[in-house]
């Protein structure tokens, strides 16, 4: 890496790693995500396997009326279809990452839009019914508590101007 260059964490399914619940990835490749590659400065992580949750795994999501903030505070679950509480993997996941902050200074981050982990702008509403709602996954929520900045797939090229004006400043 660079000796400039900023480390940026970035959602392993977004990589195109299979370890989405249903085995599949979500590669992206945008042309800014791609550049972070070849620079070297891309950190991959998947929250929910690092916790030791298997792939494919049923579908999680956060319990109707909260999000990531809630679930990282201890005020709400994570469960399946069935009502099994996984909440605890989430909460695993979401430490693993704090880790990796606090041995890297990472201070950006690219997760998976609308995963009850990586989610940063929506999550599903709880119901399993492929309905979304506003709110954020447990990983993106313990990030943000310690000042990283949390983009989606969806926002790479904010992501890229927030750290083009980040290195410029040389405040990292
Ligand atoms: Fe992708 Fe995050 Fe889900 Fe892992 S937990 S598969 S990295 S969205």
């Amino acid at each position: 890496m660079a000796k400039s260059s900023t480390p940026i964490l970035v959602s392993a399914c977004l990589l195109g790693h299979p370890t989405r619940y249903d085995g599949h990835h979500a590669h992206c490749m945008h042309p800014v995500l791609q550049q972070w590659i070849q620079e070297a400065r891309v950190l991959s992580l998947c929250p929910e396997q690092v916790a030791g949750l298997p792939t494919p795994r049923p579908a999680m999501e956060i319990e109707p009326s909260h999000d990531g903030i809630d679930v990282w505070a201890g005020r709400a679950v994570v469960r399946d279809q069935e009502e099994n509480c996984h909440t605890a993997f989430f909460i695993s996941g979401a430490q693993a990452a704090l880790d990796i902050v606090r041995e890297t200074g990472i201070r950006i981050a690219v997760l998976k839009e609308g995963s009850p982990s990586c989610g940063s702008s929506f999550i599903a509403d709880g119901q399993f019914v492929g309905r979304r709602v506003m709110g954020q996954g447990v990983t993106a929520a313990a990030l943000r508590s310690v000042g990283v900045q949390v983009f989606s797939e969806h926002q790479l090229d904010q992501a890229a101007a927030w750290l083009m004006e980040c290195e410029h400043s040389q405040q990292v």
